[in-house]
């Protein structure tokens, strides 16, 4: 019932991912725009508790004109008018309508939370009339005593079906590959032909799962049934099409060749459950590919790094910090609240005094701040408003327009322009990004660098070479005097693509794996010669 996922504690519910319209949504939000490599808004996103927004809304507006207002039909056809909206909205700046739109159902079958939606597909697949709706249907397949169990897939399939949906595909989750009479079993008893059974095993990396897809002639069974050779394709975006698959295939083979590794360590308070890092996570596989190494990462809990740590559970500590020492680069990604900030701050110090690779991504980045203020600033009680509300040297405040009696979707949150600063030219970053004077990133924070501490910082070294179109919010730092120590306060790796990797990630990564160099020879070459300018979304400015 949460309207959007901005209130939800990441360890329970993973991340909170952040669109260009500041839309705070569902992670999966973020797998599809990553796999699709299209921006998607808030609207993508129908919770329970924003379609009855909707609907209350329209009620007290008296849209009803004194009807009784109802679950059926109000509220399922106020998921229907929402779904055939999105549908037709251009997809980003080609000012086409997408030809397919694509609907996750989430939860499972019989929940009672999905009821509604439930109804309200049957009725969509209806107004969509035939050929214009393919269900797909997943399922686990679980093995027990070295048997693949259909049980629960039939069970699911009759339960959708006694709701009034039938399946036209149903993929399968499994550890291991479908035994051929596994498949004919689900075909059978589920009333499908067995090329509508896709089995979907785990597989070396996600990034295998559309070969493996493909491989089972998901293209064709999906084209009958949507009837896609109707469609007209434009000539580019065919070749378009074929260049991604092409590229893809490269680096899906190329990653299970791959030998190298780079160890980074990622040193955060939610590390339990490490979907709450999912995008930055997948914006350092991105890039790991880029630079042809294999990720190995470090997960470390930052409390563990903590002085109070070493007495109380010494072998936390000794372990925590024999991964910082050994890892070569150190990311203290985003993050709220207090507990673990000590050990944040700590790890940063280490990288910046030891030359490790840093990148600090908004919390990660206000930590840098305090660090550098304390040690080298000569501020001992430099702190975070956040973490100390009545500090001395308060060098991380609340931002002032933010509103602090309401939590939900009150940050300061989406798409925002950074500019390079005059001087700045000497910056990896900057260079990671084709030396561009403009980029836009994505935003999710409630403090912000002091700006009464900039002076002094910059002074010795600590150089803040971006900040916001007015000058006044700082955006991004960057040592000098260091391989790669970089702060930013937005957040690359929600516009990180399987094929355009995050730039401070990769520049980062790159760092690490000791292939920066050739890395941002290769994004300058990307970019043209000397840079494009304008660039609209870190990605190279292209959008597909
Ligand atoms: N807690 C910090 C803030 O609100 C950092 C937020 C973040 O890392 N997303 O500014």
């Amino acid at each position: 019932m949460n309207v959007d996922a901005g209130t939800m504690a990441p360890t329970e519910h993973g991340e909170c991912f952040v669109l260009d319209d500041g839309g705070e949504v569902d992670l999966d939000l973020g797998n599809y725009e990553r796999y699709l490599n299209i921006t998607l808004t808030r609207e993508s996103n129908i919770t329970t508790g924003k379609i009855y927004q909707h609907v209350i809304a329209k009620e007290r507006r008296g849209d009803y004109l004194g009807k009784t207002v109802q679950v059926v039909p109000h509220l399922t056809d106020a998921v229907q008018d929402w779904i055939e909206r999105v549908a037709r909205i251009p997809v980003d700046d080609t000012k086409e309508c997408p030809d397919i739109c694509i609907i996750e159902l989430g939860g499972t079958v019989g929940d009672i939370e999905s009821a509604p939606f439930i109804e309200a597909m049957r009725q969509l697949k209806r107004r969509a009339g035939k050929g214009n709706f393919a269900q797909i249907h997943v399922s686990l397949v679980p093995v027990i005593a070295g048997e693949q169990k259909t049980k629960p897939t039939q069970q699911a399939i009759r339960d959708v079906g006694r709701a009034g949906l039938v399946p036209d595909l149903i993929a399968c989750r499994c550890d291991v590959p479908l035994e051929t009479s596994t498949i004919e079993k689900i075909a059978m008893f589920c009333q499908v032909e067995p090329e509508q059974v896709l089995a979907v095993h785990n597989v070396h990396t996600t990034y295998h799962v559309p070969l493996l897809l493909e491989k089972q002639g998901i293209l064709k069974t999906l084209g009958n049934i949507l009837n896609l050779d109707a469609v007209t394709k434009s000539q580019s975006l065919v070749e378009l099409g074929q260049r991604t698959w092409k590229e893809w295939r490269n680096l899906t083979s190329q990653q299970e060749r791959l030998y190298e590794t780079v160890t980074i360590a990622l040193v955060g308070k939610y590390v339990n459950l490490h979907d709450s890092y999912l995008s930055t996570i997948k914006a350092l596989e991105h890039s790991a590919m880029r630079c042809g190494q294999k990720l190995n990462l470090l997960w470390i809990d930052a409390s563990d790094l903590e002085e109070e740590t070493r007495e109380k559970r010494p072998v936390d500590f000794h372990k925590a910090w024999h991964c910082i020492c050994t890892a070569q680069g150190i990311l203290v990604p985003g993050g709220f609240g207090e507990r673990g900030i000590e050990g944040m701050i700590a790890a940063a110090k280490y990288a910046r005094e030891n030359k490790r690779p840093y990148l600090g991504i908004c919390l990660g980045m206000q930590i840098a701040v305090v660090e550098f203020a304390r040690n080298i600033c000569g501020l001992p009680h430099a702190a975070s408003e956040e973490v100390r509300a009545n500090a001395v040297d308060k060098v991380v405040i609340y931002m002032p327009e933010i509103d602090k009696d309401k939590l939900g979707g009150t940050m300061r949150l989406g798409l925002r322009p950074t500019i390079f600063q005059e001087g700045s030219e000497w910056s990896r970053l900057r260079k990671m990004y084709g030396e561009s004077s403009q980029i836009n990133e994505r935003h999710r924070h409630r403090y912000e660098v002091n700006p009464a501490y900039v002076e002094r910082l910059s002074e010795k070294g600590f150089e803040f070479i971006g900040k916001d179109d007015k000058g006044e919010r700082m955006e991004i730092i960057e040592l000098k005097d260091h391989p790669w120590f970089v702060g930013v306060q937005f957040h690359p790796e929600y516009l990180s693509r399987v094929l355009q990797p995050s730039k401070p990630y990769l520049g980062f990564v790159a760092a690490a794996a000791g292939c920066l160099e050739k890395v941002t020879a290769d994004c300058l070459r990307d970019y043209g010669v000397h840079g494009v300018d304008g660039v609209t979304n870190g990605l190279n400015g292209v959008r597909i």
